[in-house]
Order: C-alpha cells, then sequence, then structure tokens
C-alpha cells in the first residue's frame, strides 16, 4: 500500500530517526599527515607553546626598544632556527632574520626596510615600541590548550596546525564502511550495448562517489537484477557494513523487492516515505549497527536522499559535531510554485547578487530521472511544503551540492 500524504515524516522527523539510530564507531590513531579528510575522535592538546619561542616577524635588527633611535653596534647575526650565541646587552643590536629566535635582552625588532645598515653598525631613524614584529612565545596556543576539538573534520588548516602544535598521532574516528547495492534488471554497466528497454547504471558510482566524499570506505556491490535471490545474496553481502545504501525497488510495484528482502534478512525498518520531492518513498532500517538506507532509483531522488539523510548519518557515525545537512539562505531568481503536500528540493544554481547576497536561479528539467539537468546544479532550494508560490525575491534556504 501506498502510504497516505499524512502518514509520511517531514524530513526533520525522519532525519531524527535517523540520527537518533546512529552509534558512533571506534577511533584509531593516525600519523597527523594522514588524517586529512577525518573526524577527530579525541580533542587534541598542544604538546609545545607556538610559538615555542619568542621569535621575529620581520627580518631586521633585535634591540632594547628604549635605546631606539640610535646607531647601535650590531654585535650577532640570527639566522632561522641558530640561535644567538649569548644575550643582548644594553646599546647594542643584533641582525635577525624572520622566524630568529628574539635573544635575550632584546625586546623589539626594527624592520630592515627601516635602519641604515653599515654592517658594523645599524642606524634605527626611529623611536620603538616595545614588542614591535616580536612574537611571543605562546602567542598562538599554550602547551596543553586544544588545537583541534574532537568532532571536527581534518582539512588542510588542521593538518597544519596539529603538526605546529608537535602532534605526531591523532585519534581519528574509523572510516565507516559502506557498501552500496544497485537493482533494477534495466540495468547495463558503461560500455556495454544497451538493449530495448535498458539503461545505463549511474546510482552505483554516484552514490560511491558522495559516500566517499562523507569519509566512507565504500564497497560497490554489482548491479542486481530484480530477482529475490539475487537482492538476498547481495543485501546479505552489504549488511556486513556500517552503512548500507542501495538504490532502486522501494517503491509499490511487484519487482521492488528490496525491503521485504531486507526485512527477511533481520531489519528492522523504521520508516518508509518521507514527504519530500523527489525521494518519497525512501526507506530506512537498523540491523544490528548497520543502518539501511532503500534510496529510490531515479538518479536524482538517490541524489536529494543521500544529501538529506544518508550524508548526516555518515558523517554522525564518525562522531562529527554538526553532521549537517547544512542549509545556506538565498534569494530566487524567480517566483516557484509550492507543493501542497511534500518539500521540495530544486535543482539550483547559485550565483553571487548584485548587493544582497547570494541568488538561486531554478533550473528548468526538475523531473527526478532527469540527472544530467541536475549535474548542472550547484545547489538544492527548499521550498517548504504549502499554497501559491513563493514571489521572485524570496528568501529560501538551500543546500550546496558538488563536495
Ligand atoms: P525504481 O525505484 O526501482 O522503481 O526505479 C525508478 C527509476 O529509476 C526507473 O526508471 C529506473 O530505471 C531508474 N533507475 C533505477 N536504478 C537506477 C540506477 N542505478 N541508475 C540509473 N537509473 C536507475
Ligand atoms: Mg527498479
Amino acid at each position: 500500500m501506498r502510504p497516505a500524504v499524512a502518514t509520511l515524516l517531514t524530513i526533520q522527523e525522519a532525519l531524527a530517526r535517523v540520527l537518533a539510530r546512529v552509534q558512533p564507531l571506534g577511533g584509531e590513531d593516525l600519523e597527523v599527515g594522514d588524517a586529512a579528510g577525518r573526524f577527530l575522535a579525541e580533542s587534541t592538546h598542544a604538546v609545545v607553546d607556538l610559538p615555542p619561542f619568542p621569535s621575529s616577524a620581520m627580518d631586521g635588527f633585535a634591540l632594547r626598544a628604549a635605546d631606539a633611535p640610535a646607531t647601535l653596534p650590531v654585535v650577532a647575526r640570527v639566522a632561522a632556527g641558530v640561535p644567538a650565541p649569548r644575550a643582548l646587552a644594553p646599546g647594542e643590536a643584533m641582525g635577525i632574520a624572520t622566524g630568529g629566535a628574539v635573544p635575550d635582552g632584546a625586546d623589539a625588532v626594527v624592520p630592515i626596510e627601516v635602519v641604515v645598515d653599515h654592517g658594523n653598525s645599524v642606524e634605527i631613524p626611529q623611536a620603538v615600541d616595545p614588542g614591535a614584529h616580536v612574537r611571543p612565545r605562546g602567542g598562538d596556543v599554550r602547551a596543553g590548550d586544544v588545537v583541534v576539538e574532537a568532532g571536527v573534520r581534518i582539512g588542510p588548516a588542521q593538518v597544519g596546525a596539529l603538526a605546529a602544535a608537535g602532534l605526531e598521532l591523532a585519534r581519528c574516528a574509523r572510516r565507516p564502511r559502506a557498501a552500496v547495492i544497485t537493482t533494477g534488471t534495466e540495468l547495463r554497466r558503461p560500455g556495454e550495448r544497451l538493449g530495448p528497454g535498458e539503461i545505463y547504471e549511474a546510482n552505483g558510482v554516484m552514490l560511491a562517489a558522495a559516500l566517499a566524499s562523507a569519509g566512507a570506505d565504500v564497497t560497490v556491490i554489482p548491479s542486481v537484477a530484480d530477482d529475490d535471490a539475487a537482492h538476498r545474496a547481495a543485501l546479505g553481502r552489504g549488511l556486513e557494513a556500517d552503512v548500507l545504501v542501495s538504490s532502486g525497488g522501494v517503491s509499490v510495484g511487484p519487482h521492488d523487492l528490496v525491503r521485504r528482502t531486507a526485512a527477511e534478512l533481520g531489519v528492522e525498518e523504521v520508516f518508509w516515505g518521507v514527504a519530500v520531492k523527489p525521494g518519497k518513498p525512501l526507506s530506512f532500517g537498523v540491523r544490528g549497527r548497520t543502518l539501511v538506507f532503500g534510496l529510490p532509483g531515479n538518479p536524482v531522488s538517490s541524489l536529494v536522499g543521500f544529501e538529506l539523510f544518508v550524508r548526516p548519518a555518515v558523517l554522525s557515525l564518525q562522531g562529527a559535531t554538526d553532521p549537517g545537512p547544512r542549509y545556506s539562505e538565498a534569494r530566487l531568481a524567480r517566483a516557484l510554485r509550492r507543493n501542497p503536500a511534500r518539500d521540495e528540493l530544486v535543482r539550483s544554481r547559485t550565483s553571487a547578487g548584485a548587493e544582497d547576497g547570494t541568488v538561486l536561479e531554478p533550473l528548468d528539467g526538475q523531473e527526478s530521472h532527469m540527472i544530467v539537468r541536475a549535474a548542472s546544479a550547484d545547489a538544492l532550494a527548499l521550498v517548504p511544503r504549502g499554497e501559491g508560490e513563493l514571489a521572485a525575491g524570496a528568501t529560501v534556504r538551500y543546500l550546496t551540492l558538488g563536495d
């Protein structure tokens, strides 16, 4: 039976039910250089003060601010990594490179651009503020303080921060193992010749790419025909993963076998049917710790279902502080008719507005099989269900595509 509209969950209700079933995965220690793309399972703490010593922010001369203006003898030249041989005495200057350790006794650096360097002496024409161009020890972080918090995804800046703060290893969430199953007797692999009624399989590679971008370690199980035994074998294999994502076969036709087969294999269905367009007949269940998503077969339905529910679940398995989906706000370039029964995700292109933020241009070709049209979208505008239309210029929330 097709679920009555009234029984469909809202997007928010469905997402809450998914996230309530997520049990975060354990952690593993990784070398900091291998941690990009991963989520920190434990907060990291600086091993050293950063900078570890007062260092020069400029190429110039270290001195006591109180001595300037003056012409001072240059008693040493300090390179980065090669500290001064002794402390600086009153009335002296030392040449110093960017990143060089400011010698004891000095409290300021004068940039090379503002002095006259005579070799053995240096002319400082101006007064100098104490602390000028000196990066204080621990000015970025103190030893023991948090460098990156648990639940944050490690990107290039975080890798740099962890390395600079002296960490060798970072405890990261294990990557979720994900299995992708595509169903449909009509599906053919790339390079095969299409027979009558056949189409190229698109969702397997699409969902694999999406899962990988969410941090999962993905296995794509070869596509299965609409046949009980094939479904049973593929789903049985996929249930060994942390997340099983199938496409197709979750609707109400006689060849839609995914839900029934999953139930026979012990999957407890948590819900079926979300008040969203595209993607209504989406199913979600669990077996043990495995999350089981049945996405509808139309490629855009699969894509939308993934972004609304699967990506947040995969991020949440990795302990993400904010598993999303993360909406931004923009204005509609043109009016959009609302769907009375379902929230709609409208494929759109973003552009910078003349003076007032981002503008969303809904694309032509919004049918759920139109994956090629969808491929020129960079956003999904969320049009809440209701009567009438949203006017041109109305502010709507949207999800960014293309991670
Ligand atoms: P289904 O959800 O199985 O009823 O499929 C809905 C529509 O999506 C049908 O037109 C299918 O041929 C198409 N479809 C299903 N799976 C895929 C796939 N993996 N790649 C491309 N199209 C698909
Ligand atoms: Mg099918």
